[in-house]
């Protein structure tokens, strides 16, 4: 047995068990007993932290343990607080150092908890280059970053991962994370439940989003809540607003609704944006600096919005809707003209052995000017 020294104390907002999604959410101030302050020289250059602490609170262990996302896993092949050696480590982003007091984000440890030891986080030595072994994880847990970052309310994140999927940064891609982030949690609040049970859905169905515009807006709504155009969760019903709602299969639902004071906000929070955007977008100026300018004010713009409380963005209320049936898996045809294999139920109307293409039918089309009909004959 050996005995391990406490260099100070954690001070947290709390003092039960909790969801460590949450709870990263929050400041915590380590205090470090005073005799140890001068070992805190030269702290300030490091913006993240290792903390190790003693999981006081912990008296039990077992072997194998439910694992957070599914199944079971060995004590040593996960983070639960019950284990052989009460220690606990977790990576921090430090904000303030006042005397003996660092304030930080990020942390997952309970008020009263005894500090162990703090080490910098140090890029070159703890950044894992080799991302193999992530692969694995995410062939189980597609969207287990996502879920991470909506637990931990972290828009920027999911601002910067939604910028892959749109190709660049706008306030209507920010509208979008923002209504997701905000509706998803009173969508689980809702159902009372955690933000959990939409990553264990796995983005197939059960979670829709009924938009009601395709713009930029959608994207963020798709990145952010897995409901895509692809597996059906997304469904467009064109009313021409700002708004979305998320619901599960049982119909209890939020709406969420652009506010047409957010104009006003805009122009507070990005005054070039709304002159740019009447140059280059409604006026289709091709001038390449202005674009360019107009793209930077744009990005900025979007993260700016970040900061904003959503309230003030949207409206959202609870609703009851009727919801559409899964998606019907019919066998798929061959034409008999061309020979492409149409799917189930989409043959044309005119002769159902050929495609809609062959028989010149009408179409719908979504494109940028909304859904509309195509008119061929
Ligand atoms: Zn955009
Ligand atoms: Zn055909």
């Amino acid at each position: 047995m050996i005995s391990i020294p406490t260099i100070g104390t954690i001070k947290s907002k709390y003092t039960e068990k909790a969801d460590p999604f949450e709870m990263k959410r929050e400041e915590s101030i380590l205090i470090l007993d005073e005799q140890f302050v001068e070992g805190l020289l030269g702290i300030e250059e490091r913006m993240y932290l290792q903390v190790l602490f003693h999981f006081h609170k912990s008296n039990s262990y077992s072997l194998i343990n439910e694992w957070y996302y599914r199944g079971e896993r060995g004590v040593f092949a996960c983070r639960t607080p019950n284990r052989p050696s009460t220690i606990g480590t977790t990576t921090v982003k430090l904000l303030k150092i006042e005397g003996n007091r660092l304030t930080v984000t990020g942390l997952d440890a309970l008020d009263g908890t005894p500090l162990i030891d703090i080490k910098p986080w140090i890029a070159a030595q703890d950044q894992i280059v080799d991302a193999d072994y992530q692969d694995e994880f995410f062939k189980d847990n597609p969207r287990a970053s996502i879920l991470q970052a909506l637990k931990s309310n972290d828009k920027k994140r999911l601002l910067l991962d939604s910028g892959a999927l749109h190709g660049h940064f706008c306030p209507g891609l920010a509208y979008g994370v923002i209504a997701s982030v905000f509706g998803l949690e009173r969508l689980a609040q809702r159902s009372g439940q955690t933000l959990d049970v939409f990553h264990r859905d796995g983005g197939l169905e059960e979670l829709l989003a009924i938009i009601e515009i395709n713009s930029c807006f959608a994207d963020g709504i798709q990145y952010v809540s897995g409901a895509t155009l692809g597996n059906n969760g997304l469904i467009l019903k064109e009313y021409g607003k700002s708004a979305v709602t998320f619901t599960k299969r049982d119909g209890k639902g939020v709406r969420l609704l652009l506010k047409p004071e957010v104009k006003g906000i805009l122009a507070e929070v990005a005054p070039e944006f709304n002159p740019l955007f009447e140059k280059v977008i409604v006026g289709q100026n091709r001038d390449e600096g202005l674009k360019a300018q107009y793209r930077a004010v744009a990005r900025e713009a979007g993260f700016a919005l970040l900061e904003i409380e959503p309230s003030s963005i949207f409206t959202c209320e609870e609703v009851d809707i009727a919801i559409p049936a899964y998606a019907p898996i019919r066998p798929s045809q061959i034409c008999r003209i061309c020979g492409e294999s149409v799917m189930g139920g989409k043959m044309s109307k005119k002769d159902p052995t050929a495609c809609r293409g062959c028989m010149n039918d009408d179409y719908d089309i979504l494109d940028g000017s909304g859904i509309h009909k195509e008119i061929i004959g």
